[in-house]
């Protein structure tokens, strides 16, 4: 059994700033620690469990986050950016379940640091008719690998958007968010001992497919100044000031053009 799992900072106990998330920040530090003990919790359940292989994807921002002399010394790390599967980089590796760790809820919703995967540019994101956050998003491409998705832990709200597709997920709250930038954390040694006993305990028994039904991303975008940029891809149609659709037809084609429209919407046009 090969496992991946994919990490991301902002739902992780404990990390409730954008200080927390910011490389240049001297809070980063704890964060990333806090960050890669969750994930590691994770593996070494996922060995306890019987797995012959567990992957972790760093999946926030600069994507170099996990301190990987931290990490059980089984485990083999995607690291660094750009990733063409980004936070699901390594579903290409025969992966027969996935996880997610520290995950947050999306733009639009009470959870903690939430967004859609790029907070400053992306206002919300639809997957056909359905206001999507990054579970969403990264399992319905799991789904087009047909590899079930077993287990989220992340803040309250992230758990609750998670359980909209898969009501019965095995799941470790986080922290209950108080506020955008505030959350009442339960403690990391608690944290993590949920997540090994919960992976250790699911691996086996749980996990769903996801598929979307309709793969059309229709993209909601906050800063219109760039946009225009977005108008270079042949597959991106603009249909309003900040809203663009994707209609490929395929759900991995659009995933990658959504993260490429992220990454144009970010670039300033030459004066
Ligand atoms: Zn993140």
């Amino acid at each position: 059994m090969k496992v991946l799992f994919s990490v991301d900072i902002e739902g992780i106990s404990g990390v409730v700033s954008v200080k927390h998330c910011a490389m240049d920040s001297k809070e980063y530090d704890d964060a990333r620690m806090r960050m890669t003990a969750e994930a590691n919790a994770a593996a070494v359940g996922s060995y306890d469990a019987g797995a012959s292989k567990v992957f972790i994807t760093d999946g926030h921002g600069k994507m170099r986050n996990i301190k990987i002399e931290e990490l059980d010394e089984r485990v083999e790390l995607f690291y660094g950016r750009p990733k063409i599967l980004s936070q699901m980089e390594g579903l290409d590796q025969g992966i027969d379940k996935v996880g997610y760790i520290g995950y947050h809820s999306s733009a639009h919703s009470l959870g903690t640091l939430a967004h859609t995967y790029s907070g400053g540019v992306v206002d919300k994101l639809m997957i056909g008719d359905r206001m999507v956050g990054e579970f969403a998003m990264n399992s319905f491409l799991a789904g087009e690998y047909d590899v079930p998705v077993f287990f989220i832990s992340g803040d309250q709200e992230a758990v609750k958007e998670a359980k909209e597709l898969y009501p019965d997920i095995p799941h470790v709250v986080t922290k209950v968010p108080t506020g955008r930038y505030s959350a009442r954390c339960r403690h990391p040694e608690v944290v993590k001992r949920e997540i090994k006993e919960t992976v250790e305990r699911s691996l086996n028994h749980e996990g769903i497919v996801l598929k979307a039904d309709d793969t059309t991303f229709r993209m909601f975008f906050k800063d219109a100044g760039k946009l225009d940029n977005l108008e270079l891809l042949p597959e991106v149609e603009r249909s309003g000031a900040k809203e663009f659709v994707i209609d490929t037809g395929d759900y991995e084609a659009n995933y990658k053009l959504f993260r490429a429209c992220t990454m144009l919407a970010t670039v300033v046009s030459q004066d």
